[in-house]
């Protein structure tokens, strides 16, 4: 494999993390649509690793170049620019459709963007996984569950949403999302995935989108205060994001069409973590308590029966281990950033 890569690198003069060999058979052509997104960029290193054909379709509206750009000139590897709004052909195996911003400030910021791209953009991945026949994943959410009434909460609950709230666009988006990739299934026989996402954490994260993993981190490397939302006794339940990469390709290879709640069952209070990542960062930042959030969710933890019956899946990376990933990558950000600045 190593000599593989060195060829490779001599011919193109760039070095590229190694690289399976897979003979065009066994090779497969795969599209991940929010690719150089936070989720989406490590799911193609995942996917490269193995030595499949990967196209990207990303219009860099939330991801970043940076975290694809060890690929480009790769020839496994492919990236067009491109909204998923607008239809697009291409001749693939499989589609991971994981565009769509994530987290609450950014997908607040445009909500009519949001519904559009979640409704027509999932619209457009059906339509070409139909025409194609290629297999189609959907990067649902733990949103569907809305402010649950049910905890943890299993995929037999319908969830509870507000229709108009400011979460509704993205909560909304993924429940029209789930309910176009059954339809496409039931009457164009398209083959399908739906994983239902709970919060995710690593490197990669865009240090300004707002989520209360990266905030916290940055905060607390800064010597900020910890910026937390209402009183701090929500509850979320946080996963490393190579659990949810290896979850996703062990969804998209079986052949389970229901929905399967992918997420770390280690459920944590806000105020809970903001001390455990203040401590874990060993800082001394203050802990700031801001107005709450609209409609923001109470409790979330998923039960993952069904992923652990389904797929044989659990999630791997203990908590602590993850964040300690994750503060070494804002570490790294931080000091780039301080010497860009210093130029
Ligand atoms: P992210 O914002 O880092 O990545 C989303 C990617 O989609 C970005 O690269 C963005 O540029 C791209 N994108 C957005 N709108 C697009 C459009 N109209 N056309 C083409 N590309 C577009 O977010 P993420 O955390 O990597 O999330 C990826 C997926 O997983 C999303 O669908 C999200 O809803 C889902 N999800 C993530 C989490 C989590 O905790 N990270 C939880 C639940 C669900
Ligand atoms: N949160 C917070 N401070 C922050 C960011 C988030 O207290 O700086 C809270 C937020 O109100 C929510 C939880 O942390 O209760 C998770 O927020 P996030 O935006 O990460 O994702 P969500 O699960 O709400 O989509």
């Amino acid at each position: 494999l190593l000599t593989l890569n060195k060829e490779l690198a001599l011919q193109v003069g760039k070095v590229y993390p190694p690289t399976e060999y897979r003979n065009a058979g066994e090779r497969k052509k795969i599209l991940v649509t929010g690719g150089a997104g936070f989720v989406g960029s490590h799911l193609v290193d995942a996917l490269m690793a193995q030595g499949h054909e990967v196209t990207v379709v990303d219009n860099f509206y939330t991801g970043r170049r940076q975290n694809i750009e060890h690929w480009v000139g790769h020839p496994n590897f492919q990236l067009i620019v491109h909204d998923v709004q607008e239809p697009i052909f291409l001749q693939v195996d499989q589609i991971y459709h994981l565009a769509s911003p994530a987290s609450p400030p950014h997908y607040q910021h445009n909500p009519i963007k949001t519904i559009k791209t979640n409704a027509v953009g999932t619209l457009n991945m059906l339509g070409l996984a139909r025409r194609v026949k290629a297999e189609f994943l959907l990067a649902s959410t733990s949103e569907v569950y809305g402010d649950p009434e049910v905890h943890p909460q299993p995929e037999s609950y319908w969830g509870h949403v507000n229709p108009i709230g400011p979460r509704a666009c993205y909560d909304e988006g993924k429940r029209v999302a789930e309910t176009m990739a059954v339809a496409y299934q039931q009457q164009e026989q398209v083959s399908i995935h739906i994983a239902r996402i709970f919060n995710t954490f690593g490197p990669r994260m865009h240090p300004n989108d707002g989520r209360v993993v990266s905030n916290f981190i940055i905060q607390a490397l800064q010597g900020k205060p910890i910026t937390i939302y209402g009183e701090g006794q929500q509850t979320r339940s946080f996963q490393y994001v190579s659990d949810l990469v290896s979850g996703l390709m062990k969804l998209m290879n079986s052949n389970v069409s229901v929905p399967v709640n992918l997420g770390n069952p280690d459920e944590y209070s806000i105020l809970d973590f903001a001390t455990f990542v203040r401590d874990e960062v060993a800082s001394d930042a203050a802990i700031a308590f801001m107005p709450a959030s609209r409609d923001d969710p109470q409790r979330r933890k998923p039960d993952i029966l069904r992923a652990e019956q389904l797929l044989g899946w659990t999630p791997q990376v203990p908590v602590r281990e993850g964040i300690h990933k994750t503060i070494e990558y804002f570490r790294r950000e931080l000091r780039l950033d301080m010497s860009l600045n210093a130029l």
